[in-house]
């Protein structure tokens, strides 16, 4: 892991979740949910294991009907069975109280539940739903996120701190108001929560809005009330580009202030896409802001009018593929790889510089330059490679580079 010497963490307490620690000193956790039919267990469980494999360290799914709760156990024991040891959550919503109840196994089964507060119930009906999820969460020694979105916002909690609001004597912004009732639905569904046995080591929080000034004014406010750990994610985020890069703007801000302890990228995905995506912006997220290290980095430059070839372009994308390929046995066989950092850069210009801050980096010949290009390994020159085989004779260099720098995992 990268040294964290830059950022404070807010301190929360910590909570076990099935396998792993939230909050407290635990590095901040990476999360994903499926979007397969739960009660489909074959799908589900593959997907599980599938986001697991790219870094998820919880994996979250819908819970919605009897027959994906009667799913459940068996998704828990084909993921188990591939040894596969990821935390599993279940996403509850209007019925969790009476699915919980009807199906023990699934209760058993699920390391945490998320629940609503906005989606278990109405009216008189709303506390006694909710005692029932906190009693099964209490009875299976379960941990909750009580998650708040201002998609599913308690409209009684709402309209109560809009009508305060209305009758004072200097009202405040709408915007400001509600900001306020999703924080309080949160702390005082914790507050219930704990009244009725759960213990504070239980809860994580959640509020989750889908703008980015919004998303940080409501985390800051939130984390200054409480100690219990945050999960971080932008909700209905929307596709491509525009939901990484908004993502990323609000996490990388609240992460930098020390707030968050387990972060999601709520992708649209393309049709037919891998749902493994949303898993590797979260670890681009830590990893660009020093938090961990999940694989070698790549610096390349942009290019310019130096180099009207594509070559340098294909080979920093050659040397990406290869690395993601030779990733999985290089984290087997060489402890510490993951921070191997590189550089492929296009012309003289800043490439032997920008090759000598990197562990190992090449600088191709830009228009017009000699057409060599020399390799560089902890600041000095290694090789000088030439025209065609550049590509295999940077990734055998690369290999021993490997060998060489990183401990053997026995
Ligand atoms: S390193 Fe060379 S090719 Fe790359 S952007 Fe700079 S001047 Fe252009």
């Amino acid at each position: 892991m990268l040294e964290q010497n830059k950022i404070t963490r807010r301190k929360s307490i910590s909570v076990q979740v099935g396998s792993i620690l939230i909050g407290g000193h635990a590095p901040v956790v990476v999360q994903s949910m499926t979007n397969t039919d739960t009660e489909d267990c074959d799908k589900t469980a593959q997907q599980i294991i599938q986001l697991a494999t790219a870094g998820s360290g919880l994996v979250r799914m819908t819970v919605n009907t009897e027959k994906a709760a009667a799913a459940v156990p068996f998704i828990r024991d084909r993921v188990r069975a591939a040894n596969c040891q990821v935390p599993l959550v279940g996403d509850f919503h209007y019925n969790g109280h009476r699915l919980l109840s009807l199906y023990p196994d699934c209760a058993e089964a699920l390391d945490k539940y998320r629940i609503n507060p906005g989606n278990v119930g109405y009216g008189t009906k709303r506390d006694v739903n909710f005692s029932t999820l906190i009693e099964i969460a209490l009875r299976f020694n379960k941990a909750v996120r009580i998650g708040v979105n201002w998609g599913s916002l308690d409209q009684d909690l709402l309209t109560q701190l809009m009508d305060k609001n209305a009758s004072a004597s200097d009202p405040k912004p709408a915007q400001i108001i509600l900001r306020e009732a999703l924080i309080q639905s949160a702390l005082l569904s914790a507050d219930l929560a704990q009244k009725l046995g759960l213990p504070e080591n239980r809860i994580v929080l959640s509020c989750k809005v889908s703008q980015v000034q919004e998303l940080i004014a409501i985390h800051r406010s939130l984390a200054e009330r409480c100690r219990y750990p945050i999960h971080l994610g932008l909700t209905e985020a929307g596709m491509g580009d525009a939901c990484i890069i908004a993502t990323t703007a609000a996490l990388s801000i609240l992460l930098q202030e020390g707030i968050g302890d387990t972060i999601r990228c709520s992708l649209t995905p393309d049709p037919g896409a891998d749902r493994t995506r949303e898993v590797k912006v979260c670890q681009h997220i830590l990893q660009a802001l020093g938090f961990v290290a999940f694989t070698p980095t790549i610096s390349a430059c942009p290019g310019c009018g130096r180099t009207t070839s594509t070559y340098f372009q294909s080979l920093a994308s050659q040397i990406r593929l290869y690395i993601d390929q030779r990733m999985p046995y290089w984290k087997k066989c060489y402890r510490g790889v993951e921070t191997l950092s590189l550089a492929v850069m296009g012309c003289v210009v800043n490439g032997p510089g920008e090759s000598k801050h990197a562990n190992i980096g090449i600088s191709l010949p830009g228009n017009g330059e000699n057409p060599i290009a020399p390799v560089f390994a902890d600041g000095r020159k290694i090789a000088t490679l030439r025209a065609e085989n550049i590509f295999t004779e940077f990734t055998q260099i690369l290999e021993s580079y490997v060998a060489d720098h990183y401990e053997t995992i026995v």
